[in-house]
């Protein structure tokens, strides 16, 4: 048997990192490479709850710099990650692994609406659960929808998976030199104001003290090292 370092775990993947090679939209490859992966540590009887992004479609951000309102541009933003959860599903269930997308926004042909007793069954029985359209509000983000989420579903551990190694003292896209944490508290990454994720997303996970792995997603291997509490990534903890 496996030894699991967790029951629960909550994964946000960044919209970002399905665009691959591309410049908008989804690269196939990446995704099905993350349903590979996926496949091995459920295989291992892992409980999983999956939050998706949507920036490689659509940013709130974008529309209102473009002059949109920024309520409905957040609408839109939140529409592209249900585009990312269904392709995301496809790419599960092409690997035989059960799952279910639930969305904080009701578009009932495609998703089932989120409830949180109906999504901790979903979790107990096995499937993995895909959890689109954010928190359902505007102003907000995935990463706090995935805090959010990790909370309620008690999840032990948020992984955020993004296209860096971990968190690192400056950009490591900009400076060579740049060295990365491989474990931080809450309040260090505050005090060195480290971005880790947007303000809210982060307070709440410090508030209700959310342990996350921040991680990227695009090296092969990698989430099966975090379940198996190898080493990894940046860990950032109370
Ligand atoms: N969004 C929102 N409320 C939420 C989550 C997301 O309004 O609770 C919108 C927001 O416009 C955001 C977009 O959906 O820019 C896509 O989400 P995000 O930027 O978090 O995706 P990622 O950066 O992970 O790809």
């Amino acid at each position: 048997m496996t030894e699991l370092k967790y029951r629960r775990v909550l994964l946000k993947i960044s919209g970002e990192a399905l665009l691959g090679s591309k410049s908008f939209g989804i690269d196939a490859k990446v995704i099905n490479q993350i349903a590979e992966e996926l496949k091995e540590v459920y295989q291992y009887g892992l409980e999983i709850g999956i939050v998706i992004g949507g920036g490689n479609i659509f940013r709130g951000i974008a529309g209102e710099k473009q002059g949109m309102d920024r309520a409905r541009a957040d609408y839109m933003g939140m529409l592209a990650t249900l585009i990312n959860a269904l392709a995301l599903q496809d790419a599960l269930e092409a690997q035989g692994i059960s799952c279910r997308v639930m969305s904080a926004l009701e578009v009932i042909e495609v998703a089932e609406p989120y409830i949180r007793e109906k999504a901790i069954r979903h979790l107990e029985k096995g499937r993995v659960l895909i959890l689109a359209c954010g928190t359902g509000n505007p102003f907000f983000t995935t990463d706090t929808a995935a805090v959010l989420r990790a909370l309620e579903l008690k999840c032990e551990v948020l992984f955020k998976a993004t296209k860096v190694d971990g968190v690192y003292d400056k950009d490591p896209k900009k400076h060579p030199d740049a060295k990365k944490f491989d474990e931080l508290t809450f309040d260090e990454a505050l005090h060195k104001r480290l971005k880790v994720m947007d303000a809210t997303a982060f307070s709440l996970a410090r508030d209700y003290k959310l342990p996350i792995l921040v991680f990227n997603l695009l090296n092969y291997g990698n989430i099966k090292k975090a379940v198996l509490g190898e080493s990894v990534g940046t860990y950032i903890k109370a």
